[in-house]
């Protein structure tokens, strides 16, 4: 018999999760799990940051440990408290809370009290060098760096400079503090790199209280240590950045030195302070998508969609408006799997796991997209009748609904063909089809338009084939579905497509950028009538349309008086086929 928990056993393996079972199994960390949840604020998360999102929480929920959201809001210039509330919105939403909200800029105190440490140890120096400098003298990788001329500035003098550094006395971009590693290393990351550079720029937490702030290596492994953080899980990028975070915490001992992390016990926030472990996976990508933060800011800067919650963006927040479950990430984010080989997964994948969860869930509903007029001439022009739907076919916890019958209908122009191509099952001059729910119909009349298009179909109803009738069951070849003229509401739906073009946007051989391969008919807006139960939804509920797909009311602009939906997916992947 195990003796693992049965949530640990049916969870999916993967090498981090097994690391974390041989650490715990060893004593390591006393036994304990702690991870974070590291994003910068300075854009909205993208489905790339689910699949951390879903690891890191993963992980600490199944060993009984603990997951903290910590904004790494060390560099003030591309930051903003939108960002900040966006990102715990979507954590949220994607099933997750956090047992502690942190700020890196918590730590700023930490931060230099660990850089005055590294200076007296003799481990980092004041450097003079310009920025254009430090790149000549860092040298390439076939070629050593240069030492800098103020490596071996004394380390009084280094420690006056940054205080200097600190109370405000220098220009941006004056002097760096930089750590003293070594200028030949084959890893560039330990070319004696920048700890700390003046940046004269107010921050959103701690306004004008500093002009210096730290780089993002330096930060990272201490904030981690001062959260008793145990196993730091970050992508691939950061592998060659992993010796230079051990040796900020060798070099530091934060745990040896509570002086180090006193002015957070003196704010309230005692954490066990932890050497925590690196270890690196493999980022998501999805193929037609791209997901770097600078790309997607510039297609909401640039107009090419409507915001970050455009349903056409990777963000959560997209994806959560164009009505992708929740549920349905998480599940992709687990059949992915952890590894550290690079892929580009197929965006069709992810639909599949929102298709399989609204197939499951969804409520189904009748939505005709475009309109063609259905009369029955053989029913009273007045009748009018209320049939009973169950909402899907096969969950019957979620009920019935009333539909509205009537014999002025709309149906979808497409389900009539006058010249029926090849295997075409719907309605036909002359021929018959089932209505959905109601009975079979013969097309006696095809009225058409000035111009020749069809503008209306009369048909007879077929009273012995209706339900309860001898000849209920009486087979036809297709069905459709209806809307019952009078009834239906009106509504704007949104048809979306993939964003861009091309599998790999970000490809820019052929003198082409991603924004040259944006799908014009990406989006694509119809009148719609819809069944009066749509219109009674609220914003994000999901439905099929019979037939048309997946769609969900928006998030923002549906209301009963104005309904709005947004296509969620179609039913099945119409890409795979056009491949
Ligand atoms: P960008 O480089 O586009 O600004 P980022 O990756 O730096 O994005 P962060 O806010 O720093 O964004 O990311 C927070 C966390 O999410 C990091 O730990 C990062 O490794 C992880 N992450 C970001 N993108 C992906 C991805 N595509 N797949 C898996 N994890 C990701
Ligand atoms: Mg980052």
């Amino acid at each position: 018999m195990s003796s693992q928990p049965a949530a640990a056993r049916e969870a999916p393996n993967h090498f981090i999760r097994q690391i974390v079972v041989e650490d715990r199994a060893a004593g390591r960390h006393g036994g304990r799990v702690a991870t974070r949840f590291p994003p910068e604020p300075n854009g909205y998360l993208h489905v790339g940051h689910a699949k951390s999102i879903c690891l890191n929480f993963g992980m600490a929920a199944e060993f009984g440990g603990v997951c903290h959201l910590r904004f790494d809001d060390t560099n003030p210039v591309k930051e903003d408290l939108e960002y900040v509330r966006s990102i715990q919105e979507d954590v949220r939403w994607l099933g997750f809370e956090w047992d502690v909200l942190l700020h890196a800029s918590d730590y700023f105190e930490t931060f230099y009290l660990c850089a005055e440490k590294l200076v007296r140890q003799g481990a980092a120096f004041v450097c003079d060098l310009s920025a254009e400098q430090v790149r000549e003298y860092r040298g390439t990788l076939t070629e050593p760096g240069r030492d800098s001329p103020w490596r071996e500035r004394p380390v009084a003098e280094s420690l006056e400079l940054l205080r200097r550094m600190r109370a405000g006395e220098f220009a941006d971009g004056a002097r760096t503090l930089r750590a003293k590693i070594d200028m030949a290393s084959g890893n560039i990351n330990l070319r004696d790199p920048a700890i700390y550079r003046i940046r004269k720029v107010g921050h959103q937490m701690t306004g004008d209280a500093w002009c210096i702030y730290p780089m993002y290596d330096y930060a990272h492994c201490i904030s981690d240590a001062v959260e008793g953080i145990t196993h730091s899980l970050c992508t691939l990028e950061f592998e060659d950045h992993r010796p230079l975070y051990d040796w900020f915490l060798r070099q530091l001992d934060l745990p040896g030195d509570p002086g180090l992390t006193a002015p957070l016990r003196a704010r309230g926030l005692s954490m066990p302070v932890s050497t925590p472990q690196q270890i690196e996976f493999s980022r998501l990508n999805l193929d037609y998508t791209v997901m770097s933060k600078r790309k997607l800011m510039a297609l909401v800067a640039d107009g090419l969609v409507d915001g970050w919650d455009d349903p056409r963006m990777p963000t959560l927040s997209a994806m959560r408006r164009r009505g992708f479950p929740a549920a349905a990430i998480r599940t992709f984010c687990e059949r992915l799997g952890v590894t550290k080989q690079n892929s580009v997964i197929e965006f069709g994948v992810l639909e599949g796991c929102v298709r399989e969860e609204l197939d499951a869930h969804a409520p189904r509903r009748m939505a005709v997209l475009e309109p063609l007029r259905l009369v029955i001439t053989n029913l009273p022009a007045g009748h009018e009748e209320t049939l009973r739907f169950a909402n899907h076919p096969k969950d019957e916890s979620l009920g019935t609904r009333a539909v509205p019958f009537s014999p002025q209908l709309w149906i979808e122009r497409e389900d009539f063909a006058e010249v029926p191509p090849k295997g075409f099952h719907r309605l036909v001059p002359g021929g018959e089809v089932r209505l959905r729910g109601v009975g079979i119909v013969r097309c006696v009349e095809l009225v058409k338009d000035a111009d020749g298009h069809a503008r209306e179909l009369h048909c007879t109803l077929d009273p012995d084939t209706r339900h309860g009738m001898p000849g209920a069951d009486r087979k036809v070849k297709g069905t459709i579905h209806w809307v019952s003229a009078p009834h239906a509401r009106e509504a704007e739906v949104r048809l979306y497509e993939r964003l861009f073009l091309v599998p790999d946007p970000d490809d820019e051989s052929g003198g082409k950028a991603y924004r040259d391969h944006i799908n014009p008919g990406s989006r694509r807006v119809v009148r719609a009538w819809i069944e009066p139960a749509l219109a009674l939804a609220l914003p994000e509920q999901g439905f099929q349309f019979e037939r048309m797909g997946y769609f969900v009311a928006d998030r923002y602009e549906h209301s009963d008086a104005r309904p709005v939906y947004n296509r969620t997916a179609t039913l099945r992947d119409t890409w795979a086929r056009r491949a």
